[in-house]
């Protein structure tokens, strides 16, 4: 084994690392279109080994609690790829690093994922179509395109899967969508490295919905891990979309009132020191790495660095 790089070391002294991975296809389905957030698993295995010689690897739960982030990174899947255990779990196992996943009880039982619906629509070349029928619905600033103000805050994202669906009824089936998300009872990993974590029950945009609304999509998920069997949980929530405008102050006081330890965003930022912490709850910051060769990889992860969060 070769020694740490520079460029990661130069992190590893003055960061932590969350790191944000979707898919781990090796050849991503045609059916998934460009807008998929994938890395190959050769490619995650380069990125995770070269870290691994500077950083050390932690669960999510130690990551979210430790009082110096620095030379600490953690390993995150949101949405439930499949093909994450299928294709990626061998990366994680070799190289011995946690890895938690957060699901959503709806894709988990053949729902499917209303941003799939909508990159449907669009790989479909049926935007217009779509819009002729709805778009005196939306808030939409000029020139904002549908993939954009479908999950913009000011659009109820109820709201806005009625209308996906009502157009979708007259369209040929996508239901070959779901095949792609781990299925109860299928394909659940029973492993020390593995844990479950909840990313809400539909993957709303939460800040768009009621608190109601927002509570049934926390609470309920929440309740849903409790029931998967014989796996390792994390209580760490991980907020859908994660940016700045997808939760609001409700959102940080109902996943605590919940019982969750921990939220997630995904703001692209590495964090210098330990966790924010808004009011309630430590709030961690993500960098989704693009699927690249570690010298890219690394050059990204610094320009974040400068760039920093908040
Ligand atoms: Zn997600």
């Amino acid at each position: 084994m070769s020694g740490p790089d520079p460029l990661a070391q130069d992190l590893a002294n003055r960061c932590g690392l969350a790191l944000l991975y979707h898919s781990t296809f090796a050849s991503p389905p045609p059916l998934l279109g460009d807008a998929l957030h994938n890395v190959s698993p050769e490619d995650l295995f380069r990125q995770l080994e070269t870290l691994s010689r500077s950083f050390h690897f932690v669960s999510v739960d130690e990551y979210c609690t430790a009082r110096d982030l620095k030379g600490l990174a953690t390993i995150t899947a949101d949405d439930g790829y499949q093909c994450v255990l299928d294709e990626a779990f061998g990366v994680f196992e070799a190289l011995q690093i946690p890895l938690a996943i957060f699901v959503n009880r709806s894709f988990m039982e053949t729902q499917l994922f209303w941003r799939d619906k909508v990159r449907c629509i669009m790989e479909r070349g049926r935007v217009e179509a779509f819009e002729t029928r709805f778009a005196r619905a939306f808030q939409r600033d000029p020139g904002q395109p549908f993939y954009r103000y479908t999950k913009d805050p000011r659009n109820n994202s109820i709201r806005v899967v009625e209308m996906l669906d009502a157009f979708l009824e007259d369209e040929p089936a996508i239901d070959e969508y779901t095949q792609y998300y781990t299925q109860l009872g299928q394909g659940l990993k029973v492993h020390p490295l593995v844990s479950y974590g909840s990313h809400s029950v539909n993957h709303y945009v939460l800040s768009s919905l009621s608190e109601d609304q927002q509570w049934c999509e926390i609470d309920e998920n929440y309740r849903f891990l409790e029931t998967l069997p014989g796996v390792y949980r994390t209580r760490v929530f991980s907020v859908p979309f994660g940016g700045n405008w997808d939760y609001n102050d409700a959102t940080s006081r109902l996943v605590a009132d919940a019982g969750h330890s921990a939220m997630l965003l995904s703001r692209g930022a590495v964090q210098r020191n330990d966790a924010c912490h808004d009011g309630l709850l430590p709030m961690v910051d993500r960098v989704m790495p693009r699927d690249a060769e570690v010298p890219a990889f690394l050059a990204d992860l610094q320009t974040r660095l400068s760039r920093k969060g908040r």
